[in-house]
Protein backbone atom coordinates (compact mmCIF):
# COMPACT_ATOMS: atom_id res chain seq x y z
CA UNK A 1 0.00 0.00 0.00
CA UNK A 2 1.44 3.71 -1.15
CA UNK A 3 -0.42 5.39 1.74
CA UNK A 4 1.14 5.27 5.02
CA UNK A 5 -2.31 3.92 6.34
CA UNK A 6 -2.00 0.41 8.31
CA UNK A 7 -4.01 -2.41 7.27
CA UNK A 8 -4.73 -3.22 10.99
CA UNK A 9 -6.55 -0.69 13.47
CA UNK A 10 -6.14 -1.59 17.16
CA UNK A 11 -8.08 0.79 19.29
CA UNK A 12 -7.67 0.65 23.19
CA UNK A 13 -5.23 -2.16 23.06
CA UNK A 14 -4.77 -2.09 27.44
CA UNK A 15 -8.58 -1.78 27.80
CA UNK A 16 -9.10 -3.93 31.24
CA UNK A 17 -12.05 -5.61 30.76
CA UNK A 18 -12.41 -9.10 29.77
CA UNK A 19 -14.20 -8.87 26.35
CA UNK A 20 -12.23 -8.78 22.98
CA UNK A 21 -14.03 -7.01 20.24
CA UNK A 22 -13.25 -8.08 16.16
CA UNK A 23 -15.18 -6.16 13.06
CA UNK A 24 -13.77 -8.11 10.53
CA UNK A 25 -15.97 -5.82 8.13
CA UNK A 26 -15.24 -2.47 9.05
CA UNK A 27 -14.02 -0.81 6.39
CA UNK A 28 -14.57 0.19 2.69
CA UNK A 29 -11.36 1.44 1.81
CA UNK A 30 -9.73 0.47 -1.34
CA UNK A 31 -5.70 0.93 -0.65
CA UNK A 32 -4.53 3.72 -3.27
CA UNK A 33 -2.44 0.59 -5.47
CA UNK A 34 -5.83 -1.55 -5.77
CA UNK A 35 -7.52 1.50 -7.31
CA UNK A 36 -7.07 1.32 -10.86
CA UNK A 37 -8.59 -2.40 -10.82
CA UNK A 38 -11.83 -0.84 -10.99
CA UNK A 39 -13.93 -1.83 -8.55
CA UNK A 40 -17.33 0.13 -8.99
CA UNK A 41 -17.68 2.40 -6.72
CA UNK A 42 -21.52 2.64 -6.32
CA UNK A 43 -20.56 -0.78 -4.83
CA UNK A 44 -18.08 0.65 -1.90
CA UNK A 45 -20.95 2.15 -0.55
CA UNK A 46 -23.06 -1.21 0.29
CA UNK A 47 -22.66 -3.94 2.30
CA UNK A 48 -20.82 -5.44 -0.82
CA UNK A 49 -17.53 -3.64 0.29
CA UNK A 50 -18.15 -3.83 3.95
CA UNK A 51 -20.35 -3.96 6.95
CA UNK A 52 -22.16 -0.29 7.32
CA UNK A 53 -23.11 0.49 11.12
CA UNK A 54 -20.81 -2.51 12.33
CA UNK A 55 -17.60 -0.03 13.58
CA UNK A 56 -19.56 2.57 15.25
CA UNK A 57 -21.36 -0.51 17.12
CA UNK A 58 -18.35 -2.02 17.78
CA UNK A 59 -16.37 1.69 18.70
CA UNK A 60 -19.65 1.93 21.36
CA UNK A 61 -19.00 -1.13 22.48
CA UNK A 62 -15.40 -0.90 23.08
CA UNK A 63 -15.80 2.04 25.33
CA UNK A 64 -18.29 0.57 27.48
CA UNK A 65 -16.68 -2.76 28.13
CA UNK A 66 -13.10 -0.99 27.64
CA UNK A 67 -12.38 -3.69 25.52
CA UNK A 68 -9.26 -3.50 23.31
CA UNK A 69 -11.15 -3.99 19.47
CA UNK A 70 -9.49 -4.56 16.13
CA UNK A 71 -10.65 -4.36 13.00
CA UNK A 72 -9.05 -4.70 9.33
CA UNK A 73 -8.76 -1.24 7.43
CA UNK A 74 -9.21 -2.85 4.12
CA UNK A 75 -12.64 -3.61 2.10
CA UNK A 76 -13.97 -7.22 1.66
CA UNK A 77 -13.75 -6.47 -1.89
CA UNK A 78 -9.68 -6.64 -0.98
CA UNK A 79 -9.44 -10.14 0.85
CA UNK A 80 -11.77 -11.17 3.30
CA UNK A 81 -10.30 -11.42 6.63
CA UNK A 82 -13.63 -13.67 8.12
CA UNK A 83 -12.54 -16.37 5.52
CA UNK A 84 -9.64 -19.41 5.26
CA UNK A 85 -7.04 -18.55 3.17
CA UNK A 86 -7.94 -21.78 1.12
CA UNK A 87 -11.56 -20.48 0.50
CA UNK A 88 -12.80 -19.80 -2.95
CA UNK A 89 -14.83 -16.83 -0.98
CA UNK A 90 -11.28 -15.23 0.17
CA UNK A 91 -11.11 -12.95 -2.67
CA UNK A 92 -14.50 -12.74 -4.68
CA UNK A 93 -14.69 -12.83 -8.23
CA UNK A 94 -18.53 -12.09 -7.37
CA UNK A 95 -20.88 -10.25 -4.96
CA UNK A 96 -25.15 -11.14 -5.21
CA UNK A 97 -24.26 -11.44 -8.55
CA UNK A 98 -22.07 -8.78 -9.78
CA UNK A 99 -19.48 -9.49 -10.84
CA UNK A 100 -16.11 -7.99 -9.14
CA UNK A 101 -13.61 -7.49 -12.29
CA UNK A 102 -10.76 -6.12 -10.35
CA UNK A 103 -10.82 -9.88 -8.76
CA UNK A 104 -10.70 -11.90 -12.34
CA UNK A 105 -7.61 -14.09 -13.30
CA UNK A 106 -5.52 -12.95 -9.84
CA UNK A 107 -2.30 -14.80 -9.92
CA UNK A 108 -1.17 -17.01 -6.95
CA UNK A 109 1.54 -14.12 -6.39
CA UNK A 110 -1.46 -11.32 -6.18
CA UNK A 111 -3.32 -13.54 -3.92
CA UNK A 112 -0.35 -14.56 -1.18
CA UNK A 113 0.30 -10.65 -1.58
CA UNK A 114 -2.95 -9.47 -0.25
CA UNK A 115 -2.95 -12.06 2.54
CA UNK A 116 0.32 -11.13 3.80
CA UNK A 117 -0.85 -7.14 3.56
CA UNK A 118 -3.93 -7.68 5.75
CA UNK A 119 -5.30 -11.70 5.98
CA UNK A 120 -1.97 -12.64 8.33
CA UNK A 121 -1.38 -9.53 10.22
CA UNK A 122 -4.68 -8.98 11.14
CA UNK A 123 -5.09 -12.25 12.62
CA UNK A 124 -1.61 -12.14 14.12
CA UNK A 125 -3.01 -9.01 15.85
CA UNK A 126 -5.96 -11.03 17.29
CA UNK A 127 -3.56 -13.77 18.26
CA UNK A 128 -1.10 -11.31 20.09
CA UNK A 129 -3.74 -9.25 21.86
CA UNK A 130 -5.47 -12.37 23.00
CA UNK A 131 -2.62 -14.31 24.19
CA UNK A 132 -1.25 -10.92 25.61
CA UNK A 133 -4.24 -11.28 28.22
CA UNK A 134 -3.95 -15.08 28.52
CA UNK A 135 -0.62 -14.01 29.88
CA UNK A 136 -1.73 -11.59 32.30
CA UNK A 137 -4.51 -13.66 34.04
CA UNK A 138 -6.94 -12.05 32.11
CA UNK A 139 -10.01 -14.53 30.83
CA UNK A 140 -10.98 -12.63 27.39
CA UNK A 141 -14.21 -13.55 25.88
CA UNK A 142 -14.30 -12.73 21.87
CA UNK A 143 -16.81 -10.94 20.25
CA UNK A 144 -17.43 -10.26 16.60
CA UNK A 145 -19.44 -7.55 15.14
CA UNK A 146 -21.42 -7.94 11.47
CA UNK A 147 -23.87 -6.34 9.99
CA UNK A 148 -26.13 -7.54 6.93
CA UNK A 149 -28.18 -6.03 4.54
CA UNK A 150 -31.95 -6.16 5.24
CA UNK A 151 -32.59 -7.41 1.27
CA UNK A 152 -30.68 -10.25 -0.06
CA UNK A 153 -30.82 -11.47 -3.32
CA UNK A 154 -34.57 -9.94 -3.38
CA UNK A 155 -35.60 -11.70 -0.38
CA UNK A 156 -36.26 -9.40 2.26
CA UNK A 157 -34.86 -10.72 6.04
CA UNK A 158 -37.26 -10.66 9.32
CA UNK A 159 -34.08 -10.50 11.97
CA UNK A 160 -33.20 -7.27 13.28
CA UNK A 161 -30.47 -9.46 14.71
CA UNK A 162 -29.27 -12.53 14.65
CA UNK A 163 -26.67 -14.54 17.10
CA UNK A 164 -24.31 -16.99 15.17
CA UNK A 165 -22.31 -19.99 17.18
CA UNK A 166 -20.98 -23.35 16.64
CA UNK A 167 -21.04 -25.43 19.96
CA UNK A 168 -20.07 -23.09 22.54
CA UNK A 169 -23.42 -21.56 23.51
CA UNK A 170 -21.57 -19.55 26.71
CA UNK A 171 -22.77 -15.83 25.22
CA UNK A 172 -25.06 -16.74 22.50
CA UNK A 173 -27.25 -18.06 25.07
CA UNK A 174 -27.16 -14.63 26.97
CA UNK A 175 -28.11 -13.09 23.82
CA UNK A 176 -31.04 -14.90 22.66
CA UNK A 177 -32.64 -14.46 26.23
CA UNK A 178 -31.52 -11.04 26.88
CA UNK A 179 -32.59 -9.68 23.26
CA UNK A 180 -35.91 -12.49 23.39
CA UNK A 181 -37.21 -11.05 26.67
CA UNK A 182 -37.96 -7.38 24.00
CA UNK A 183 -41.48 -8.69 21.99
CA UNK A 184 -40.82 -6.12 19.52
CA UNK A 185 -37.00 -8.33 18.37
CA UNK A 186 -37.49 -10.99 15.86
CA UNK A 187 -34.15 -12.82 16.88
CA UNK A 188 -32.21 -14.83 14.51
CA UNK A 189 -30.85 -18.01 16.13
CA UNK A 190 -27.78 -18.98 13.54
CA UNK A 191 -29.28 -16.84 11.03
CA UNK A 192 -29.11 -15.29 8.79
CA UNK A 193 -26.24 -16.97 8.92
CA UNK A 194 -25.13 -19.88 10.61
CA UNK A 195 -21.30 -21.42 10.68
CA UNK A 196 -21.85 -23.64 8.49
CA UNK A 197 -21.94 -21.11 5.67
CA UNK A 198 -18.57 -20.58 6.30
CA UNK A 199 -18.89 -17.05 8.14
CA UNK A 200 -17.72 -18.14 11.24
CA UNK A 201 -13.74 -18.20 10.24
CA UNK A 202 -12.47 -15.43 12.68
CA UNK A 203 -14.28 -16.47 16.36
CA UNK A 204 -13.51 -20.43 15.23
CA UNK A 205 -10.09 -19.86 14.38
CA UNK A 206 -9.21 -17.48 17.78
CA UNK A 207 -11.31 -18.60 20.37
CA UNK A 208 -12.12 -22.36 19.53
CA UNK A 209 -8.58 -24.03 20.13
CA UNK A 210 -8.73 -21.89 23.35
CA UNK A 211 -11.63 -22.82 24.57
CA UNK A 212 -12.60 -18.89 25.25
CA UNK A 213 -15.94 -18.03 25.03
CA UNK A 214 -17.31 -16.38 22.04
CA UNK A 215 -19.88 -15.18 19.88
CA UNK A 216 -20.74 -13.28 16.53
CA UNK A 217 -23.77 -10.62 16.08
CA UNK A 218 -25.09 -9.74 13.20
CA UNK A 219 -27.14 -6.61 13.46
CA UNK A 220 -29.23 -5.66 10.17
CA UNK A 221 -27.79 -2.48 8.68
CA UNK A 222 -31.26 -0.39 8.58
CA UNK A 223 -31.25 -0.69 12.51
CA UNK A 224 -27.77 1.18 12.84
CA UNK A 225 -27.25 3.24 9.76
CA UNK A 226 -26.83 6.28 11.95
CA UNK A 227 -25.14 7.15 15.01
CA UNK A 228 -28.15 6.63 17.72
CA UNK A 229 -28.89 3.28 16.39
CA UNK A 230 -25.48 2.18 16.82
CA UNK A 231 -25.41 3.44 20.01
CA UNK A 232 -28.97 2.04 21.08
CA UNK A 233 -27.80 -1.23 19.61
CA UNK A 234 -24.35 -0.92 21.45
CA UNK A 235 -25.73 -0.29 24.91
CA UNK A 236 -28.19 -3.26 24.79
CA UNK A 237 -25.29 -5.39 24.08
CA UNK A 238 -23.00 -4.06 26.16
CA UNK A 239 -25.66 -4.79 29.29
CA UNK A 240 -26.06 -8.48 28.85
CA UNK A 241 -22.75 -8.34 28.16
CA UNK A 242 -22.27 -7.16 31.49
CA UNK A 243 -24.07 -9.29 33.16
CA UNK A 244 -22.62 -12.38 31.60
CA UNK A 245 -19.32 -11.24 32.69
CA UNK A 246 -18.86 -12.95 36.29
CA UNK A 247 -20.27 -16.19 34.93
CA UNK A 248 -17.94 -16.08 31.99
CA UNK A 249 -14.46 -15.51 34.21
CA UNK A 250 -14.53 -18.73 35.81
CA UNK A 251 -15.33 -20.92 32.77
CA UNK A 252 -12.35 -19.11 30.51
CA UNK A 253 -9.76 -19.36 33.46
CA UNK A 254 -10.72 -23.29 33.58
CA UNK A 255 -10.08 -23.27 29.75
CA UNK A 256 -7.46 -20.96 29.22
ZN1 LIG B 1 -19.59 -9.19 8.10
Amino acid sequence: MSEHRSPVVVENPKGAGPFVIVCDHASNRIPDDYRSFGYAKDALATHIAWDPGALGVSRRLSALLDAPLLWPDVSRLVIDCNRPTDSSNLIVVESEGRPVPANHNLSPAQRAERIQRVHAPYHDAIDACLRRRLAAGVAPALIAIHSFTPVYLGKSRPWEIGIVFGEDRRLADDFIRGLQADPALTVGINQPYAPADQVYYTVQRHAGPRGLPAVMIEIRNDEIGDEGGQHQWANSLGKILVAAEPRLGGASHAAA
